[in-house]
């Protein structure tokens, strides 16, 4: 008899026991069961992911090792290329088969293509199941006629069709079969911060590990009115003690926590409320928003670029590096913004609404700067950092795709007021204007001189003045959108006549 020896790799996601189809197929039939993760060096760079993320990442990895080993099992961690190192190890272990998550974004897309190849060429099966989302994204295209629903209500049209999603699966046995094991195991370590090239430490709040998302999403659910009246956007963007929203999104992003689970969690406690909220402001309906990125993401060309992609506007923003670097490092001079902006930096996560007014600010707003350079540094800090639905959402804030409305503009000033009148989060995040008085916090630089002394912040000193005039930039701006938008159905009505002219 063949000795049948499954893989069971974890990518960057799918870190968790519950609801894991891949792990019950590696085990069907498996003598023996080496779950591997593969730390990928395209990721692992500080100007790739911050210290925040592969901190939370590492926790995971580290919780997910212990469940392993209670089942008498353990994660494996390879250290390089998945291209390279899993071929290493299926010949070295022995492998018949290889069981993981499909990722649907693009870079995973190749990646995986490439590793199915090497398998088929070393006669090792793969086998691919849909996990991290609710339903299969090429099944959505397919009930929309082939190409992904591009708007919320379209969208909505094929759940219907589709029906409710797959409830999750079972739990895998108590006893998992053994894998590697002594000295063979020596060298597959969860690595340290250090070890990766990461001389500091992470100062987000937020904890990896399925554990932790599991105790969260308990936490979360056990108000069940809270639950049932949940709507986005209502809530308040800048509480950060007790956040508005559940702050699941690093557990959904890394699959700590399954959404399928979420889902049904969230079913059951509506089924026994009688008066509830709908998508799309409901939670059912968060979670569809993110699966409506993910099919648009994961279906349309060049979806995180503004050149090439069909749905894109194009706008030609400004190349100014001086108010990239100043929004960035959260030096704009409205408070408001630059709160935010640190609570990117140190915690790696912020309300849904704050996201808004950031990414508006430094696009149509406010500085006028691609939403590209947006993304990236968001991608670079956010614990929840996912390629799909972070591109969707800057593509949404800059008005570039999926919503066009541009004359609606976020005030640096009189947003956050609304929520926070005493800046009690500007105080948190900018430590530098904590004795600001209530009347200036909001604008700092209206102070007069002496109010400044008092508050031992001078404004163009310790804090600084305001980067651009809002009101005058976003009124300028929504002209220049304008004139952007214009632009582009000229262009497209001369492709339309070009194409018309070449037609037989
Ligand atoms: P909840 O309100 O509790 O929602 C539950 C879950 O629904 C979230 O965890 C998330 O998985 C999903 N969800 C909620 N809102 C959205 C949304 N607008 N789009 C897609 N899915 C949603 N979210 C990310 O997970 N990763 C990102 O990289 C990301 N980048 C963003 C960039 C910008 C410019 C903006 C405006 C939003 C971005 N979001 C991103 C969406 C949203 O802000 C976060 O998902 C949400 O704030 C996470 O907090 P939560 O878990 O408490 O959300």
């Amino acid at each position: 008899l063949q000795t049948r020896r499954s893989l069971s790799v974890r990518g960057r996601k799918g870190l968790r026991l519950h609801d894991n189809p891949s792990l019950l197929r590696a085990i069907e039939g498996a003598e023996r069961l080496h779950a591997v993760f593969c730390l990928d060096p395209w990721f692992i760079r500080p100007e790739a992911v911050g210290v925040n993320r592969l901190s939370f990442l590492l926790e995971s990895l580290a919780d997910l090792h212990s469940s392993l080993q209670a089942r008498g099992s353990a994660l494996l961690v390879l250290r390089g290329k998945p291209e390279e190192e899993l071929p290493r190890v299926w010949q070295e272990w022995g492998v018949t088969r290889l069981c993981f998550e499909v990722d649907t974004e693009e870079y995973a897309r190749t990646r995986d293509l490439r590793v199915c190849e090497l398998a088929a060429q070393a006669g090792v099966d793969v086998s691919t199941c849909v996990s991290h989302t609710l339903y299969n994204v090429e099944q959505v295209a397919a009930r929309n006629g082939g190409s992904p629903p591009l708007t919320y209500k379209a969208f909505e049209a094929v759940l219907a069709k589709l029906g409710p999603p797959p409830l999750p699966v079972a739990d895998p046995p108590a006893r998992l079969p053994p894998g590697v094991a002594g000295s063979e195991v020596i060298g597959y370590g969860v690595p340290t911060l250090a070890e990766l090239g990461y001389p500091l430490q992470a100062t987000t709040v937020f904890k990896g590990g399925e554990s932790v998302a599991l105790a969260r999403l308990a936490d979360q659910l056990s108000d069940k009115g809270w639950v049932a009246a949940f709507e986005k956007p209502k809530g308040d963007p800048s509480a950060f003690i007790k956040p508005a929203t559940t702050v699941l999104s690093p557990h959904l992003k890394f699959g700590t926590l399954s959404c399928r689970l979420f889902y049904a969690r969230l079913q059951q406690i509506l089924l026994e409320k009688k008066q509830h909220t709908k998508p799309p402001v409901s939670l059912v309906g968060q979670l569809f928003w993110r699966e409506f990125f993910y099919c648009a993401a994961a279906l349309t060309p060049n979806f995180h670029r503004m050149e090439g992609s069909p749905i894109c506007r194009q706008i030609p923003w400004d190349d100014n590096e001086e108010f990239y670097r100043a929004w960035d490092e959260a030096r704009t001079g409205y408070p408001w913004i630059d709160a935010i902006m640190m609570q990117l930096r140190t915690q790696g996560w912020m309300h849904h609404l704050a996201r808004h007014c950031v990414a508006c600010f430094l696009t149509r707003g406010d500085l006028y700067v691609s939403w590209e350079r947006g993304r990236d540094t968001f991608d670079r800090l956010l614990i929840d950092g996912d390629p799909s639905i972070n591109s969707a959402n800057w593509l949404w804030l800059s008005a570039s795709a999926f919503f066009h409305q541009f004359h609606r503009v976020y005030s640096p000033i009189t947003f956050g007021k609304k929520y926070d009148p005493h800046g009690k989060y500007i105080r948190h995040f900018l430590p530098v204007l904590k004795d600001m008085p209530d009347k200036y916090i909001y604008e700092p630089w209206t102070a007069p001189p002496a109010v400044q002394a008092a508050a031992k912040c001078i404004v163009g000193t310790d804090y600084p003045r305001p980067i651009v005039d809002h009101a005058a930039v976003s009124r300028a701006n929504m002209v220049r959108m304008k004139d952007a938008y214009a632009a582009g159905r000229v262009a497209s009505a001369k492709a339309v006549i070009a194409g018309a002219k070449r037609a037989p």
